[in-house]
């Protein structure tokens, strides 16, 4: 799939752009805060229906403007489609076609983007809520009833977290909360098993090719129930609800839900290590690299055809054998490059690209 168009109007720093796209590698120069990162957030935003940098929409729309509007032409399955969002101040709406999505979640799946950042180097450091968001966000967009569920899941785990702030407790009522969360969390348990045990299968491949020879590399599904291959949505469901009913003192305590898949994380594995721990710098952006490359794959054997391909600055990040890495491992893939510096679009040479500048959002 690929985008051939790109119109913002309001949004962040751009009054009214329209762009073309080259339908392999777009490269976006420009000095610093100009508006490079703005250009892929807003694709982001026609994928996922948010940021990747915010939770508060309204920090995309320009300053002193009432809305902004993304609107994109995008081409998928060899057909034209377009996509339309209109972010207001509390509220934002979407169009597919023309038509108006009466919720978010029947946006997913239609432009699948994956994003590459400086924040996704250092993931594997970071607190395991990055890892988890992480997560949903690939499951989501192959997904949407995961992203359904988890929806739903987090609304019950924030009621049932308020209700244990009363100082009286119906124990009838807590019961209710924690069959209704663990009914969600059956499925999301499922779900995050397969997602990481594929992209494990994977990244051993990428992470091989990498460092050129074969190592262990393995991704594990860390939660609190010991999920296996062998488990079904019923098997985590009643399990979670044994946990939960043996720890509810803890929880009534604390005032909080202390188990569900809300506590989840993954830990890499290469060589017997915990890369987090243990692992250098190097072996971290190597471990990082490998786990994208595994996230277009899965991405293309869940739906047939490679996401968009965001890269945020990343090449400052890497030495020149991984830059050269990452961008022979993405022919066939549109990709999107921001960079601040003219040096990187050398790394380029051979294929077929386009190269943007900006300027204070032109
Ligand atoms: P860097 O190279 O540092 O990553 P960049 O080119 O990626 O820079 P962006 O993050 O895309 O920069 O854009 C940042 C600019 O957008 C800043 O100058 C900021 O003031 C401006 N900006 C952010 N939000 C808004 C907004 N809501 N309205 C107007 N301008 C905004
Ligand atoms: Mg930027």
């Amino acid at each position: 799939m690929h985008l051939d168009s790109l119109r913002l109007v309001n949004y962040r720093n751009y009054s009214d752009v329209e762009i073309s796209f080259n339908p392999n590698i777009n490269i976006i120069v420009g000095k610093n805060g100009q508006g490079k990162t703005n250009i892929l957030e807003s694709i982001y935003f026609l994928a996922v229906g948010k940021s990747f940098r915010t939770s508060k929409d309204r920090e995309a729309v320009k300053f002193g403007c009432k809305n902004a509007y993304i609107a994109s032409n995008f081409i998928k399955n060899g057909r034209k489609n377009t996509l339309e969002f209109l972010i207001g101040s509390s509220s934002k709406a979407v169009k597919k076609n023309g038509l108006a999505l009466l919720r978010m979640s029947e946006l997913l799946g239609n432009l699948n983007v994956v994003v590459f950042s400086p924040e996704d180097i250092r993931i594997l450091k970071d607190s395991p809520s990055e890892r988890r968001r992480f997560i949903d966000r690939e499951i989501s967009q192959i997904s949407p009833r995961y992203y359904a569920n988890l929806s739903d899941y987090n609304k019950i785990l924030s009621q049932r977290n308020n209700y244990l702030k009363n100082d009286k407790l119906d124990m009838p009522l807590v019961e209710i909360f924690d069959r209704q969360l663990c009914h969600c969390a059956g499925a999301i348990y499922m779900a995050r098993r397969d997602f990481i045990s594929k992209l494990s299968e994977y990244a051993l491949e990428f992470h091989s090719s990498i460092v050129g020879r074969r190592e262990e590399f393995r991704i594990n599904y860390i939660n609190q129930l010991n999920i296996g291959m062998d488990d079904t949505p019923q098997s985590a469901e009643s399990a979670l609800f044994e946990l939960l009913s043996r720890k509810r003192e803890d929880d009534i305590r604390k005032r909080n839900t202390g188990y569900g898949p809300h506590r989840d994380d993954i830990q890499v594995i290469v060589d017997s290590l915990d890369v987090k721990i243990y692992g250098s710098q190097g072996q971290q952006r190597t471990a990082s690299i490998a786990i994208k490359l595994s996230e277009l794959e899965l991405m293309k054997a869940e739906t047939g055809e490679y996401p968009v391909l965001l890269l945020d600055d990343v090449f400052s990040e890497l030495d020149e054998k991984r830059q050269k890495l990452l961008i022979d491992s993405i022919s066939g893939i549109q990709t999107f490059v921001t960079t601040a510096e003219n040096a990187h679009i050398d790394i380029f040479e051979g294929k077929e690209y386009a190269v943007f500048n900006i300027d204070g959002g032109k």
